[in-house]
């Protein structure tokens, strides 16, 4: 009989898999705060039950870990990019992101929170469908869904390799997280309610995945949305991140306007700047006229170049906006009353950084 991996089932899944093997319903309980809050890695550990369960567990479950290759840390602001293998051999990163990295010095939300946190940036899924144009992650092409064991067992162990709590999530990492929805939002359940990192802690972020930010809102999650917007310009952005063809600027504003009214989180924009594409004049003012439709911030990010080989290919056009330049781009913003913050190259050294990580997935 093929064993259960109880990594990654929340603690209604739980219940029901003890229920499955004739233990009482609070096994569940307790096997939810073993493997999450006291990180329990085998049953042997797991102390507070008897002898005969832990056996019977062993014959029945496994507890699966994701296996760490390496890790790589920024000689300039300690970012940190982990390397891990899944069982099949595919390979996946997260990045770990220290106190007052993640935004341009001085440019930060609430400057005692900043201090103390310590964020995760995780995978959701095995390289990327969606192929924007700015992207590693897309260039590798899909792989697969991450199961919601292997979006957990990232925060696990970067915090045991770490030796410190992590406080902030951000599904940024590999992988469009609205199309591995189930997956992502149990391990959300996992993360919030066993390991203890709050919603209000965890930022999702997606292409546009319009079906998805309106399942977010109906079924009232409350966690942080960011969108990764770079242009107002149906145009432009369809050029840029091909989902755009499915669900246009139009769809997307909608459905995240629908996600406001019903959560009453403030959105998170993210724009990537590019230079002579949407770094104009028009396109701030195309912003500011979005930051009127709901309570949002706008987090700009330097774009990092991943090296396009087809000199043909839009990606060939994209180019960095100096600093001195986005930071013109950001003073108009907030001269017309936008909440804007520019984004850090945190991890640029070590390719951690936004759009950056891709890996080869060699089998094991
Ligand atoms: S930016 Fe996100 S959605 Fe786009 S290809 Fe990269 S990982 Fe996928």
């Amino acid at each position: 009989m093929k064993k259960t991996n109880l990594k990654g089932l929340t603690q209604k899944e739980l219940e029901e898999f003890v229920l499955s093997i004739e233990e009482k319903k609070f096994r569940g309980q307790q096997l939810f705060d073993w493997l999450y809050n006291k990180e329990a890695e085998s049953f042997n550990d797991m102390s507070t039950f008897s002898k005969s369960l832990r056996n019977k567990l062993d014959e029945l479950a496994t507890i699966d870990t994701l296996e760490l290759l390496t890790f790589h840390k920024s000689i300039h602001d300690n970012t940190t990019k982990f390397l891990f293998q899944l069982k099949d051999g595919k390979r996946i990163e997260s990045v770990l992101i220290p106190p007052k990295t993640a935004f341009q010095n001085g440019d930060v939300d609430d400057e005692e929170d900043e201090q103390k946190r310590l964020t995760l940036c995780v995978s959701t899924q095995v390289g990327c469908p969606l192929d924007c144009v700015f992207c590693a992650t897309g260039a590798m092409g899909f792989g697969r869904n991450l199961t919601a064991g292997e979006i957990v067992d990232q925060v696990l162990q970067t915090k045991k390799i770490a030796g410190k709590k992590i406080t902030n999530i951000v599904f940024m990492g590999m992988g469009e997280p609205l199309m591995n929805y189930d997956s992502v939002m149990n391990s959300i359940d996992i993360i919030s309610n066993g390991i203890n990192i709050s919603t209000r802690r965890i930022t999702l972020s997606t292409a546009g995945w319009v079906d998805g930010i309106i399942r977010m809102a109906d079924e009232g999650k409350k966690i942080k949305l960011a969108i990764s917007l770079h242009s107002l310009n149906d145009e432009v952005r369809s050029k840029l991140m091909p989902l755009n063809k499915k669900f246009n600027l139009q769809q997307l504003m909608k459905a995240v306007e629908y996600y406001y009214r019903k959560i009453k989180i403030r959105v998170t924009f993210e724009y990537i700047l590019f230079a002579g594409i949407n770094d104009r004049m028009e396109d701030a003012k195309s912003l500011v006229k979005l930051s009127k439709t709901m309570p949002c911030k706008i987090n700009i990010i330097p774009f990092h170049n991943i090296g396009s080989t087809n000199p043909k290919s839009f990606a060939a056009n994209l180019h960095p906006v100096p600093m001195r330049e986005a930071d013109k781009f950001a003073n108009l913003l907030r001269k017309n009353h936008v909440t804007v913050f520019i984004r850090s190259s945190a991890g640029e050294d070590i390719a951690a950084a936004c759009g950056q990580l891709a890996v080869k997935n060699k089998p094991k």
